[in-house]
Formats: C-alpha cells, structure tokens, sequence
C-alpha cells in the first residue's frame, strides 16, 4: 500500500507523493513529499529528490466558504489571525515566485497547483526546521551563532527590498535552516563579555559543536508579504520619479516594518525570550507601540555593547531613525566576526 492512501490532501495532488507532515501553520500543513519519475511536472523538480509542500484547504480561507463572512467576523477576534482568501494565496505564490531565485537565504519556489479542495505550493525541502525549536532547544544563542543566523537573515531581507517586497511576518518560527555537521571556529568558545572574569560557558552553543548546528538560514513563509513598488530592473540614470513625496515615504515605512522584525529575533535568540511579552493584548499593543522594552537582568549581562546597539538600533519607534536593511549589514557588531565568511574560505 502506498503512503499516499493515508492523507486526504493526495487524492487530488498531481505528481508528488506526500511522506510526512513537517510543519503546521494557522492555515497551512507542510508535508515532506517526493516527486514522481515521469510525472507531469518532474520537469520541474530535475534538481530535487524530495520538496516540501505547503497545502491550504480551501474550506480554511475567508473568501471560499460559504460562510465567509461569519469567518471574516470570526477573525477579527483572533489573536494572531490571517485572513486569507484565493486571492491572497495566489499573490502569496506570485511574490514568492518573484523573489525566489537568486537568494540562497529565501526558500525556493518550485510549483504551484489548485485542485477542488487544496491549494498546494511545492517549495524546496529545508531539513533542519525552524530556528525557534533551536532557541527553544538551547535556551539561548551565542553572540556568534546570534550574528551567523541574523546575517543572513538580512541578506534575505535585502534581497527582498531591493525588489520592492516587504515580508511583513518576519519571526523565528518562519525562518528555517539547514543543518551543518561543523563549522571551523577559530573564534573562542566561551561569549566574550566587557567584564573578562565574567566568562561562563553555560547555555553556549557554538556552531557545530554538540552535534549538528545550523548551516544556511531560509526565510520561509510569504503568505503576509507585500510589493510595496515594481521596481525597474536596470533603471537608467536620471529617471524622472512622478511618485508623490507621502507614496514614497509610505514606502520607506513599510519596510522599515520588517527591520522590527530583524530586531525581535535578534534580541530573541540573544536572550531566550521576546522583547514584547503580555497575556493581555492590549496590554502588549501599548508596550511594543511605546516602544517598552528591556534588556533584563541577569540574562542580558554579559552580552556585549555592540549587540545591545544593534537591537536597540532595531527596535526604535520611529521608523525615520530605525536602521534599514543596508545600515543594518554596515553595522559594526554584525561585521565583528563572519562564521559563514570562515566556512566558505
Ligand atoms: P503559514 O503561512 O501557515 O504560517 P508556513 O509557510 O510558515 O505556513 O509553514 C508552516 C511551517 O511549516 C513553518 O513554520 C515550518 O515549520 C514548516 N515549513 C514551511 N516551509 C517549509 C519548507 N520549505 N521546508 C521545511 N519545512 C517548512
Ligand atoms: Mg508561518
């Protein structure tokens, strides 16, 4: 008996057959799946034995349902709630289209099909999972392990912005990676504090060392993202702009949204905890929109100066003095030390 008989969503799949369940999403299951020898779309798939694919039922989304308006008001109330509907699945798998090749630290895309009951979105497979189970897992991360998964993060994010296209959901558990068996270190194991006789060990994690490690770093997950303006691939020199001042700077804010984002995970992953933590939203909404943050004792005394300046430099409430992507990847703390830099000499 094939595997396949065991999942709904193969009935109506069309050259792949699904193996497991990987993830899980508000809307969304991701299955590990193998493409089929000779299938209709093995074209597609010349370069990967397995792929991962991302299903929606349809019956999920607002929008399909009959009842959707009962969804829609349903939605509102939810916490984390992300209203989709055909329409936003089909602009979730054009963008991810778009800004697919070209960028090792975004997720491939592969395929896209639509049948009576799913939409599917076939992606390339990252085995490792998502960099939240590895702070989960350790606690906390290394300064250098912090920077090795945060640079690329933003190498990501350039990617994007350079093509007009904001993330708009940038978090750890979106944010995927492969695993490595080792990663040369000639820089000291132990977090380099300002105090020296302050040095410990506990909760460290170097890359590679205790097995495993985290190698590329995939942003995953397109499903809230947004083109903010089509940009002209190869725009002449002394291109007349007819955009209006406001159209502009709107631009420059949203994607200032997703350097927030950088920020949130970089304190995260520094730590072992969120900058922004209430029970109650509202409560929540008023400390992230004042901006209400601290680097707490003890967990935050040994981390160094320079980390601290970048978070801070991350999480400004205005979006005017907030870094943006490339002031992020000139930042001083982010160039001390490359460990992707190391591993590909
Ligand atoms: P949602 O939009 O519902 O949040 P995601 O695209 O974030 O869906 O996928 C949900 C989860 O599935 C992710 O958090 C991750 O754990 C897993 N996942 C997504 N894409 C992949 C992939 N290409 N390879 C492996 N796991 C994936
Ligand atoms: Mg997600």
């Amino acid at each position: 008996l094939q595997p396949e008989n065991l999942f709904p969503e193969q009935v109506e799949l069309q050259g792949y057959t699904l193996i497991e369940k990987v993830g899980e999403g508000a809307f969304s299951k991701v299955f590990r799946a193998v493409p089929q020898r000779n299938g209709p779309t093995s074209f597609l798939c010349e370069n990967y034995k397995e792929v991962a694919i991302k299903i929606i039922k349809k019956t999920a989304l607002v929008g399909d349902d009959p009842k959707a308006d009962i969804h829609v008001a349903e939605s509102h109330n939810r916490k984390h709630s992300k209203t989709s509907s055909k329409e936003q699945v089909l602009k979730e798998v054009s963008l991810h289209k778009a800004v697919s090749s070209g960028c090792p630290q975004i997720v491939q895309f592969i395929d896209f099909q639509e049948s009576k009951t799913y939409y599917y979105i076939v992606q390339e497979l990252i085995h490792g999972g998502e960099i939240f189970g590895e702070i989960v897992k350790y606690t906390y991360f290394s300064e250098d392990l912090s920077r090795h998964v945060i640079k690329q993060l933003a190498l990501a994010v350039q990617h994007l912005h350079s093509l007009g296209v904001v993330h708009r959901d940038i978090k750890p558990e979106n944010l995927l990676f492969e695993p490595i068996e080792f990663i040369p270190s000639k820089e000291p194991k132990l977090r380099k504090s300002d105090d020296p006789s302050t040095k410990s060990d506990e909760g460290l994690f170097v890359p590679g060392v205790g097995g495993g490690g985290i190698g590329v770093v995939k942003l995953a997950d397109f499903g809230l993202s947004k083109q903010i303006f089509a940009t002209n691939t190869k725009t002449p020199c002394g291109t007349v702009g007819y955009t209006a001042p406001e159209v502009v700077k709107d631009e420059h804010y949203s994607m200032k949204v997703d350097m927030w984002g950088v920020g949130c995970v970089l304190y995260t992953m520094l730590c072992g905890f969120p900058p922004f933590y209430d029970e109650k939203i509202d409560v929540l909404t008023e400390k992230i929109s004042r901006g209400e943050y601290t680097f707490l004792r003890p967990w935050w005394d040994e981390i160094s100066a320079g980390a601290k300046n970048a978070v801070i430099r991350l999480l400004e409430v205005d979006p005017n003095k907030r870094y943006d992507i490339d002031e992020f990847l000139e930042d001083p703390w982010l160039n001390t030390y490359d460990c992707l830099k190391e591993q590909e000499e």
